[in-house]
């Protein structure tokens, strides 16, 4: 598929200035029902960016073998979590499914043959989010999964082939945490954050502004830190996508940090392109 025949198949999504792209740090659950500092900032992101036509999500808690987009034009909200208050089980996020957007960008990733699903729907590490942003619900979402049996490097890549889409006003949205080790997870209030926390979470700063993009993508060469950061790599995968959908005319900035639970970053990264 030509990326010709891709602008054609998204002839609804007429091109746009180039949409921002943004990773989001999303935590615990409970961000989708609080008031907090978090939660707040989701809110002002979604007042300070350019209003997307559409959305695709890539959330850490959509883990497949082979990678699938959601096709449904209604997608359901998924709980996708254990012994939280009723009042979040309640909250919904009704919003439209971007089948045709969906369908589009499974013709436009050439590097792997992407499998459209009738199943998901709208999980946590998205609609927490979205709640937040875009609390009218109004703009079409639609998921992408990532397929756990690829190495890192993979999903890097694999962002890269959806630059497009944000020359179509739709926004790219990686949903995960930088830092995540559950096991570590300290639930005192005031839990301070471990000092390799704080190591990781600066030093992927650091490489993000630097554009040093080969390191993150294999983090497994960075060290101790990064070990006890991501024992496991599905809440970090979906930052390596937001990666690879940078420009070089693209300037990044954290809107959001910080460390929750002692070993959870809640680190938000925005591309922009420069004027
Ligand atoms: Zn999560």
């Amino acid at each position: 598929m030509t990326l010709a025949e891709f602008s054609k198949a998204i002839s609804d999504y007429p091109t746009t200035p180039i949409m921002p792209a943004l990773f989001v740090g999303h935590g615990s659950p409970m961000n989708g029902l609080e008031d907090n500092e978090y939660s707040r900032a989701w809110q002002m992101l979604g007042t300070q960016l350019p209003r997307p036509r559409a959305i695709l999500a890539i959330s850490a808690h959509w883990l497949t073998e082979g990678t699938a987009v959601h096709v449904a034009a209604k997608p359901k909200t998924i709980h996708d979590f254990w012994g939280f208050p009723k009042e979040l089980y309640d909250l919904t996020y009704p919003c439209p499914g971007a089948p045709e957007l969906a369908r589009a960008t499974q013709k436009l990733i050439t590097k792997t043959n992407i499998e459209t699903d009738t199943e998901w729907g709208i999980d946590h590490g998205t609609w927490i989010v979205l709640h937040r942003m875009y609390s009218d619900a109004n703009i079409p979402v639609f998921q992408m999964s990532i397929d756990f049996s690829k190495p890192s490097n993979f999903h890097y890549e694999l962002g890269k082939e959806l630059r497009p889409l944000r020359e179509h006003g739709i926004l790219v949205m990686g949903s995960g945490n930088i830092v995540h080790n559950l096991s570590r997870v300290d639930f005192n209030e005031n839990a301070k954050a471990f000092d390799w926390a704080l190591e990781f979470d600066e030093k992927s700063k650091t490489l993000i502004e630097a554009g040093n993009h080969g390191a993150l993508a294999h983090y497994e060469k960075l060290g101790s830190a990064a070990h006890l950061a991501i024992p496991t790599p599905d809440h970090y995968y979906p930052l390596l996508y937001t990666l690879g959908l940078q420009q070089r005319t693209d300037r990044a900035s954290f809107p959001i940090s910080g460390i929750t639970h002692g070993s959870v970053s809640m680190r938000a990264v925005l591309l922009e392109e420069i004027e």
